[in-house]
């Protein structure tokens, strides 16, 4: 903090390096810049607004975002709430800041619901945001110091927000492998989105601590001079408790049985190298019998999200059961940051040199081409055209909601994705305002509209269309409900 409260610029600087001279001074600038522009705005807590701003710059340093990004960071509010001009933010900060403050404010006018109804500008943001991920990672960052500071806004907006934040913005977080700002965003979301089921988690949590930290502390000791022993010199250990967002989601599945999650504490080992994190499996089976069924190899078999780690877990003998999370820097840095690190971590500490940024996902492979040419070409905007959607399609409501649908989805599935009862009242769809038959593959940006008839029903070929569980389902429960047995026989299951 300077003398008048503010934080000063050198608590975002401290986490950059190697921190240059150019970089200092474009963040110096960035900052005294915002500050003035949002001079005497307040936020809904009260607070200066640009404590706000301030916040989010931060996050992106932390993440060890480049120095263009935090300064965009700096000045993400500034065309819109602090009523700057283009051509002036420009003029001080050149056309890369002003495209990504651009993005982050375009961005900030989408809601999932539409709320607001301007399709063509929708699709235009979405393709913006495809174009430079660090528009996204921005606007991640932003909605997460905004969703932390949810209790300050007008109650009527605020589930709304929250369930936006876990819709939309937690899933993309997720899809760029960026599994820490995913669960902060999740957890700061989840008690204004789902009220009722945080104090039922929070009460369930507090049956069930999983192991103790005095479990966990002695299994650290415990193993660090074991490794040692083994000559795993170079190793660190961090815990941590499950988030609760994701332990709702497990509990959902385990049928609200907490006895049956196994990882509400986990402890994670970093090792030097892809050999130690093996060797270490076999020490931890050693010392601490293990689950059964609970050993997953994810450097071998990667998620497709690209995480990868060694897990398992143990009994600590003490009555608590922990999971043992082990992987080298590199994992955990990419586990944690995703993308980010991907493109701004340098490579460090991975003893056999043999393991890379994992190239198992297409568009991180992409990525780091693009990367490579940035640097050769110094034009980073003009290559770097992410294709994170490629598993993926948004497509949009004539009134401008967004849906999200896997890859090759149809109209048959973004009928369900609407409603249950407008797929299986589907008589034929619309995209871009022209008829297509209904296996139609859809793109991202599409406006797809459903045309319905009363008499209209599902047809065992659109079981080959769809791509969604939930429209498969729907289809299958309509077809068994209607087919002629059933007609003949009465209740579906009596003959079996
Ligand atoms: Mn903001």
């Amino acid at each position: 903090m300077d003398k008048a409260g503010d934080p000063t610029v050198e608590e975002v600087l401290r986490h950059i390096s190697p921190l240059t001279k150019e970089c200092r001074a474009l963040l110096e600038k960035a900052y005294a810049f915002a500050k003035q522009a949002h001079a005497g705005q307040k936020r809904y807590s009260g607070e200066p607004y640009f404590n706000h701003i301030f916040a989010v710059a931060t996050l992106l340093a932390e993440m060890k975002m480049d120095p263009v990004t935090i300064a965009a960071g700096f000045l993400h509010d500034a065309l819109e709430d602090a009523h700057l001009s283009e051509e002036e933010l420009e003029r001080e900060f050149g056309k890369e800041i002003v495209f990504l403050v651009k993005g982050v404010t375009k961005l900030g006018k989408l809601k999932y619901r539409g709320l607001e109804r301007h399709t063509e500008s929708l699709r235009k943001f979405f393709i913006a945001m495809a174009q430079d991920f660090r528009v996204l990672i921005i606007k991640l960052c932003d909605r997460l110091h905004n969703a932390k500071t949810l209790e300050h806004v007008p109650k009527d907006k605020r589930a709304r927000i929250a369930l936006e934040t876990i819709e939309i913005h937690a899933r993309l977080a997720d899809r760029l492998g960026m599994g820490k700002l995913r669960s902060q965003l999740e957890d700061a979301a989840f008690p204004h989105a789902f009220p009722e089921e945080y104090k039922k988690v929070k009460e369930l949590l507090k049956e069930q601590r999983g192991a103790s930290e005095k479990e966990v502390e002695k299994i650290h000791r415990i193993l660090q001079k074991e490794l040692a022993a083994e000559g795993i010199v170079r190793m660190r250990t961090e815990s941590r408790l499950k988030h609760l967002y994701s332990l709702w989601k497990k509990l959902e599945a385990r049928k609200m049985d907490i006895t049956k999650v196994y990882d509400l504490v986990a402890l994670r080992v970093i090792v030097e190298s892809v050999e130690d994190c093996y060797r270490a499996l076999g020490i931890i089976h050693r010392l601490w019998r293990p689950l059964p069924g609970r050993i997953k190899d994810y450097i071998a078999l990667p998620k497709p999200n690209g995480y990868r780690s060694l897990h398992t877990t143990i009994f600590t003998g003490d009555g608590g059961i922990v999971e043992i999370q082990i992987r080298t820097e590199a994992m955990h840095q990419e586990a944690e940051y995703g993308i980010a690190s991907h493109l701004f971590y340098k490579e460090e500490g991975e003893g056999d040199g043999r393991v890379r940024p994992n190239r198992n996902i297409a568009w991180v492979e992409q990525l780091l081409d693009w990367q490579k040419q940035v640097s050769h070409s110094g034009e980073f905007l003009e290559h770097l055209k992410m294709d994170f959607f490629k598993y993926r399609v948004f497509v949009f409501t004539p009134k401008g909601d967004v849906i999200d649908l896997p890859d090759e989805s149809s109209p048959i599935d973004f009928a369900y994705a609407i409603h249950s009862d407008i797929g299986d009242h589907t008589s034929g769809a619309k995209v871009n305002g022209k008829l297509v038959p209904l296996d139609t593959k859809l793109k991202n940006g599409d406006i797809v509209e459903i045309e319905t008839k009363k008499n209209a029903a599902p047809k065992s070929k659109w079981l080959e269309y769809a791509k969604t569980t939930v429209a498969k389902r729907h289809i299958r429960n309509f077809l068994e409900d209607h087919s002629p047995l059933r007609r003949l026989f009465g209740e579906r299951g009596s003959a079996a």
